[in-house]
């Protein structure tokens, strides 16, 4: 096994009512697993087999493999997701990220009218995200499975695929975007990715070909 799927970093029902255990589970074990499972079936036998996962994404993306780099970067897009989330998170930001959602947003309000939009708007299968380019946070949103550019480092990300909020929400994705806002933005990982990029400034440019994806958080 090259990748492995990584544990919850809660419990299955620790985001309930918002989203359900059902949904958690289903998420986790089914959705993310399977991109897991493809990425190790993809990589058997291949020079690619001991490689991490950060590496994979960075071979499919140089060679063109659209199939990797659409399975590989779901699994790192997923287990990013659940970092991203935290049941007693949400709501207003501590620390650097919120000095920094005042500097960029005008405020917290501002900030999260923006995120919101950028999730809901977001026409099909995607991703909306908190990226830190040159010192500044945007906001931002992709397609599918991928990733922010290559000069935009993620810090938070919510999965607005209909896997993620369908059964709660049904075809309300506002309202799942509203409550993950709300409720479960994980303040301590954002956090933690700003002085991880604090380091990869430092490092060798080599570092940053991986768009400071760091299995060190992950
Ligand atoms: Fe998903």
């Amino acid at each position: 096994m090259t990748i492995s799927l990584k544990p919850l970093p809660f419990s299955p029902d620790a985001l309930a009512p918002h989203i359900s255990a059902t949904t958690v589970q289903l998420h986790h074990e089914h959705h993310e697993a399977g991109y897991v499972d493809r990425v190790n079936r993809l990589v058997s036998g291949t020079k690619l087999a001991n490689h991490s996962l950060e590496q994979i994404i960075a071979v499919a993306r140089d060679l063109d493999d659209q199939t990797l780099f659409d399975m590989a970067a779901q699994a790192w897009n997923h287990s990013f997701y659940w970092s991203s989330l935290h049941p007693h998170g949400g709501g207003l930001p501590h620390g650097a990220v919120a000095t920094l959602i005042d500097k960029d947003f005008g405020s917290y309000d501002t900030f999260a009218e923006q995120l919101h939009q950028a999730a809901t708007s977001k026409f099909g299968s995607g991703w909306a995200w908190i990226v830190l380019q040159s010192g500044r946070l945007y906001v931002t949103a992709t397609s599918n499975a991928d990733l922010p550019s290559e000069e935009q480092i993620p810090l938070l990300v919510i999965d607005v695929w209909e896997h993620a909020y369908y059964m709660d929400h049904q075809y309300r994705r506002a309202a799942y975007v509203g409550a993950v806002i709300e409720h479960f933005l994980n303040w301590e990982f954002a956090n933690e990715r700003l002085r991880l990029a604090g380091e990869d400034n430092r490092a060798p440019p080599s570092r940053l070909a991986t768009n400071g994806l760091s299995q060190r958080v992950i």
